[in-house]
C-alpha cells in the first residue's frame, strides 16, 4: 500500500493463523485457496478470478504449527511482560469455525493459549518464589453482548456497568475478582464462567458467535524490603465472528445486531491501528470493548490480534476480509 512510513510500534503484533481444511471440508472436496509462507510472514489467497493476494504480517502460521510453538514465539513475551507489572491482550479474531476458541481455549488435548498462559504464571511463580516476595493472582470474566457486560462468574451472570472515562480511565466496579492459587484453579475458574455463559443458552456456537468473551487476568508481586506492588494485567478476548450477515433471510433484528457487532470489531481495528502507527488519538471510546481494554491497550502494554482464517475456496470472501482487517491494523 501507499501508506506514508513511520516508525510501527514494536508493541502490538498481528499474526495470521490458518486451520487445516476439515474432514467434511476435505470429504465434500474443497480446494484450498491459501498458502502460507512462515518464514515471511506471509499469507497469499488464490484468486480463481484474477490475480493471488499476498499479505505480509508480523508471523503466519500454517495448520502444521500448533499452539506451542504460537504460544512460544509470539505470547510467552507479552505474558513475561505482564510478570513484570506492565499489561497485556491477545486477541482470537475471525469468521465463526476458523479457530478462534480452538487457538484461545483450545481442549484437553490441544491446550490452548489461555491454560497456557496459566501455566506459565505459575512456573514464574514457582521458580520465584522467596520470603521476600508474594504474589496475588486474581482472575475475573465477562461476556460482552451488543450493550450489555455479563459478569461470567457472578451467579447469576448478572449485568455490570462501565464507569469512568477516557481521560482517568474506565472501570467496571462490580466485576467479581476470584483469587486463584494454581493453574488448575485458574482453569475450573474458567470452566465456570463457560458454563455461566452457556445457561439457558439452546445454541451456545450461535450465541459465542455473536459475544465476545474476555478473560483477565491480574498479577500483583509484593516485594517485602522495598514496599513496592508491580500489578501486570493480561487480557485474553475470544472475539464475536467476523462474518458478514447475508441480507437474505435475516431478520431486520438479526441485521441491526451484525452491523453492531461489525462495528464494534471495526472500532478494535481502528484502536488496534492506532497504537501500531503511534498516533496521537486512539478512539477507545467508540465501543465497550475498547472501553474496558484501555488501560492494557496502549502505553507499555502489549497487543497481539490472531486473525484465523479457513483455507477452502468457499470461504474466499470472508478469508480475504480478514486478512484485510489484520493487514489495517498493521501493516508491515
Ligand atoms: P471459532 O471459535 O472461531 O468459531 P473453533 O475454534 O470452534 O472456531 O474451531 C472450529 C473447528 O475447527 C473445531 O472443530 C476446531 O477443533 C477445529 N480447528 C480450529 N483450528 C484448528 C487447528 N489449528 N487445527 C486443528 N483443528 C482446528
Ligand atoms: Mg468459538
Amino acid at each position: 500500500s501507499a501508506r506514508p512510513r513511520t516508525a510501527l510500534n514494536e508493541c502490538v503484533k498481528v499474526i495470521v493463523r490458518c486451520r487445516p481444511l476439515s474432514d467434511r471440508e476435505q470429504k465434500e472436496g474443497y480446494d484450498e485457496v491459501v498458502k502460507v509462507w512462515p518464514e515471511r510472514g506471509a499469507v497469499q489467497v488464490y484468486n480463481p478470478k484474477g490475480q493471488d493476494k499476498l499479505f505480509t504480517y508480523d508471523a503466519a502460521y500454517d495448520c502444521t504449527a500448533d499452539t506451542q510453538t504460537i504460544y512460544d514465539e509470539m505470547v510467552r513475551p507479552l505474558v513475561a511482560s505482564v510478570l513484570d507489572g506492565f499489561n497485556g491482550c491477545v486477541f482470537a479474531y475471525g469468521q465463526t469455525g476458523t479457530g478462534k476458541t480452538h487457538t484461545m481455549e483450545g481442549t484437553t488435548e490441544h491446550e490452548g493459549i489461555i491454560p497456557r498462559a496459566f501455566r506459565h504464571i505459575w512456573a514464574h511463580i514457582e521458580n520465584s518464589a522467596s520470603p521476600d516476595v508474594t504474589h496475588l493472582v486474581a482472575c475475573s470474566y465477562v461476556e460482552l453482548y451488543l450493550e450489555d457486560v455479563r459478569d461470567l462468574l457472578a451467579k447469576d451472570g448478572k449485568k455490570l456497568t462501565i464507569r469512568g472515562q477516557e481521560l482517568n480511565g474506565f472501570y467496571i466496579p462490580e466485576m467479581t475478582s476470584v483469587v486463584c492459587k494454581s493453574a488448575a484453579e485458574m482453569v475450573r475458574v474458567m470452566r465456570a464462567g463457560n458454563r455461566n455463559r452457556a445457561a439457558g443458552r439452546t445454541d451456545m456456537n450461535e450465541h459465542s458467535s455473536r459475544s465476545h468473551a474476555v478473560f483477565l487476568v491480574t498479577v500483583e508481586t509484593a516485594h517485602r524490603a522495598t514496599n513496592r506492588i508491580r500489578v501486570g494485567k493480561l487480557n485474553l478476548v475470544d472475539l464475536a465472528g467476523s462474518e458478514r450477515q447475508r441480507k437474505t433471510g435475516a431478520s431486520a433484528d438479526r441485521l441491526r445486531e451484525a452491523a453492531r457487532i461489525n462495528q464494534a470489531l471495526s472500532s478494535l481495528g481502528n484502536v488496534i491501528s492506532a497504537l501500531a502507527e503511534n498516533s496521537p488519538h486512539v478512539p477507545y471510546r467508540d465501543s465497550k470493548l475498547t472501553r474496558i481494554l484501555q488501560d492494557s491497550l496502549g502505553g507499555n502494554s502489549k497487543t497481539i490480534m490472531i486473525a484465523n482464517i479457513g483455507p477452502a475456496s468457499y470461504n474466499y470472501d470472508e478469508t480475504i476480509t480478514t486478512l484485510r482487517y489484520a493487514h489495517r491494523a498493521k501493516a508491515i
